[in-house]
């Protein structure tokens, strides 16, 4: 059992769920910041057109909005918080992620986390 792979989220099939970025083109003025600092490869760059595109719009993080955050156009929109929030109650997903804890007490327990170097 695991939180997240290419496929799933919370052993939902990842493509149950309609999460991704959306480029607003007209806003859009091509800085490239959403590109260059995904770091799931989601976006590639449409050079000619001085454009982000959305390649690999299935490995965007659920409920991640970085990249819009960034976006200084506010060219980037992704579906509203009711919407992830439906998902997560219809799919028990607060359980499974409680099962997680339970399971991985190694992985996730303060006392036992060393600071990142
Ligand atoms: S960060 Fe915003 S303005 Fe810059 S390329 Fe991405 S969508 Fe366009
Ligand atoms: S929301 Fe996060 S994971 Fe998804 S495309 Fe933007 S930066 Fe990448």
């Amino acid at each position: 059992m695991s939180a997240t792979s290419t496929n799933t989220w919370h052993d939902i099939p990842r493509d149950q769920i309609e999460w991704h970025p959306t480029i607003v083109a007209d806003r859009c003025a091509g800085c490239g910041l959403c590109v260059t600092s995904c770091g799931r490869g989601v976006y590639a760059f449409d050079y000619a057109a001085n454009k982000p595109v959305v390649v690999n719009p299935q490995m965007c993080m659920v409920g991640c909005t970085t990249c819009a955050t960034i976006c200084t156009q506010d060219a980037i929109e992704f579906p509203s918080q009711g919407y992830i929030r439906h998902i997560i109650r219809k799919n028990r997903v607060s359980t499974h992620a409680k099962n997680l804890l339970r399971d991985n007490r190694e992985k996730y327990d303060v006392t036992l986390r060393k600071p990142a170097v």
